[in-house]
């Protein structure tokens, strides 16, 4: 099957936009965007991240041993390609801070996790995250679907 294939149909699946990030001994943050982003587990209350091989934030959730998921707001494009790498110059980003960590402001939840779990399977990292906190903002999500950037558009009310 050609990698393109898989790509098309996985990109069928429409998901929301996170950026991870994690920091090592106060070294500077590192951000990634992200959708491959699941809820495991609601006692105890376990997230599942799943990082590609070549990917720098790898080595640094493994040493810093902890990260945060960022659930991105519909008018936050621009943060998703800066931490995707798809903007050339390099953007400031100042960050706020969740249980000591550090979260994308602005974006419509911030959950912050310590690696309970690490599983390599094929090219990816799949890690297990034990939530410690959480912060809710109110706003509309980013969308990623077959590709390309989305919103959400609600349906009409069907009167019978
Ligand atoms: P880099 O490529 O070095 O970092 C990514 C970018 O973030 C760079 O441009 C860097 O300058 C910038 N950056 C990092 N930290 C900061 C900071 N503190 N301040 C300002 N800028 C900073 N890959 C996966 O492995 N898993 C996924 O689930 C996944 N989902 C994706 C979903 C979407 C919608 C997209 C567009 C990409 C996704 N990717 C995913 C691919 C991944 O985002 C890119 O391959 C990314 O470039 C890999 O990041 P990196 O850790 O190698 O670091
Ligand atoms: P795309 O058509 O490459 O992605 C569609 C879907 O395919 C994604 O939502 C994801 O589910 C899957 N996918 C893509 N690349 C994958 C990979 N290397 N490993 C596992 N699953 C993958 O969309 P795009 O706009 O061309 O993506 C932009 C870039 O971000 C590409 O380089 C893509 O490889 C990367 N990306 C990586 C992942 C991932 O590693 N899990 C997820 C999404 C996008």
């Amino acid at each position: 099957m050609e990698d393109r294939q898989f790509r098309n149909a996985m990109g069928k699946f429409a998901t929301g936009v996170t950026v991870i990030t994690t920091e090592v001994d106060g070294n500077g943050v590192h951000g990634m965007t992200a959708n491959a982003f699941m809820s495991v587990s609601l006692n105890p209350k376990l997230v599942v991240i799943s990082i590609g091989e070549k990917a720098k934030i790898l080595s640094k959730i493994k040493e810093s041993n902890q990260f945060t998921i960022n659930i991105l707001a519909a008018d936050q494009k621009e943060i998703s390609m800066i931490f995707a790498g798809q903007l050339k110059e390099h953007r400031e980003i100042v960050f706020d801070r969740l249980d000591g960590q550090p979260v994308i402001p602005g974006s419509i939840v911030q959950i912050a996790c310590e690696v309970s779990g690490e599983h390599i399977e094929g090219d990816h990292t799949l890690f297990i995250g034990k939530v410690t906190d959480i912060h809710i903002e109110d706003g509309e999500p980013l969308v990623f679907y077959s590709g390309r950037y989305r919103s959400l558009k609600e349906e009409e009310q069907v009167m019978l």
